[in-house]
């Protein structure tokens, strides 16, 4: 290995591969974990599920946020949060979350050096979410309340207290959320004809949206996609049209049911020409069980959504996708929900440690 190989890691983070294309101060020193980078895998077993009616011409692509530093895709923005509020002087930071968010703080607050508060609806966020919160040192505090209401209080604190608050009404999170439109079509060479992704507090389908429309005014991509984005059924403001009072869903990182960005969320569906969709539970726990057997990639519910708007839609003859490509932005790593694989009636076996009793087992 050469001097300069092993100083300079082969991916330098979201920051450093796209600075000056990110609305962030330009002379910050990034607080990275090397983010972003995600790879985007062809999914040809899963396609032929999700469109049952083709024959061959469906190039279905699973972009695996799960394998961003602390297991989502939230990490994208954190790094350019974090990094700006650092720049501006700020010594602590406060988020509501479902859990991703607060892993994702956490994880950037401690490279930083600063504290990281985080606010968590009391019982309703999966443990290897929680897990990750303390692991990286936060200051965790559950409420007796949902998503929507943390929302609310952090930001009552972030505007008396000198707090930063990093949730995505934070606008330097949107900026480094739209790297993963960068990275899709760097990859690509254009923009997919569908991107479909799950919808919850609504931050990360505007950063795809701004993303793809810098690429297009630039020049870069020729064309923009269209956007499917998936809502639980229990949660499913945006599709409802009304606020949701009480959201309830298997998929707790989409538990929200009065989405900060609803309205950039609106106007990029609407300017994309795409479409939303409210999926149940069982229909995402279905897919999800789907991307895991049959391609091998573990994603947490919320993440199947996406995927399996699609596949609702393509079944009610909404969505055509002969000769399309279409890439589903799988958002989380199955591992942070592992209560939900063993709760969904997967059976297990015991057996004496024999030759015999396995032989006849596998019959
Ligand atoms: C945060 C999150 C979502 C929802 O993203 P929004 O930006 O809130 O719409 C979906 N899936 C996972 C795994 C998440 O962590």
């Amino acid at each position: 290995m050469t001097e300069s190989s092993a100083k300079t890691p082969a991916w330098p983070g979201v920051i450093r591969q796209y600075h000056p294309l990110l609305e962030i101060a330009q002379d910050a020193e990034p607080v990275s974990l090397l983010e972003g980078n995600t790879p985007l895998i062809p999914v040809p077993r899963l396609a032929k599920v999700v469109a049952p009616e083709i024959d061959g011409d469906f190039d279905l692509r699973l972009k695996y946020e799960g394998l961003n530093p602390t297991g989502s895709f939230k990490d994208r923005g954190m790094t350019t949060a974090i990094t700006q509020a650092v720049y501006e002087g700020a010594q602590a930071v406060i988020c509501a979350s479902t859990g991703n968010t607060a892993a994702s703080a956490a994880a950037y607050a401690a490279r930083a050096g600063l504290r990281c508060i985080v606010i968590v609806p009391e019982g309703k966020i999966a443990k290897g979410k929680l897990a990750g919160s303390l692991a990286y040192g936060a200051d965790v505090i559950n409420i007796t309340g949902n998503f929507d209401e943390g929302l609310d209080l952090v930001r009552e604190v972030a505007k008396k207290l000198p707090i930063t608050l990093v949730n995505s009404v934070n606008q330097y999170r949107i900026e480094g959320q739209k790297s993963g439109a960068f990275e899709i079509v760097d990859e690509l060479g254009d923009s997919p004809d569908w991107m479909c992704l799950p919808v919850g507090n609504a931050g990360n389908i505007t950063a795809y949206w701004a993303g793809y429309k810098q690429y297009h005014e630039k020049g870069i991509a020729k064309s923009r996609p269209r956007l499917l984005g998936a809502q639980a059924a229990g949660s499913a403001p945006i599709v409802r049209g009304e606020i949701v009072k009480n959201p309830e869903t298997v998929a707790t990182a989409i538990r929200i049911g009065n989405p900060a960005r609803w309205h950039e969320a609106a106007a990029a569906l609407e300017e994309s020409d795409g479409k939303i969709t409210a999926v149940t539970d069982d229909f995402i726990l279905e897919t999800w069980r789907m991307i895991a057997t049959l391609e091998g990639i573990f994603v947490e519910p919320a993440s199947a959504a996406g995927v399996a708007g699609l596949r609702q839609l393509i079944a009610q003859g909404e969505v055509d996708v002969q000769g399309k490509q279409v890439v589903c932005i799988v958002t989380g790593h199955g591992l942070k929900d592992p209560e939900i694989v063993l709760k969904s009636a997967i059976e297990t076996v015991t057996l004496p440690p024999t030759f015999e009793a396995l032989e006849r087992f596998l019959g």
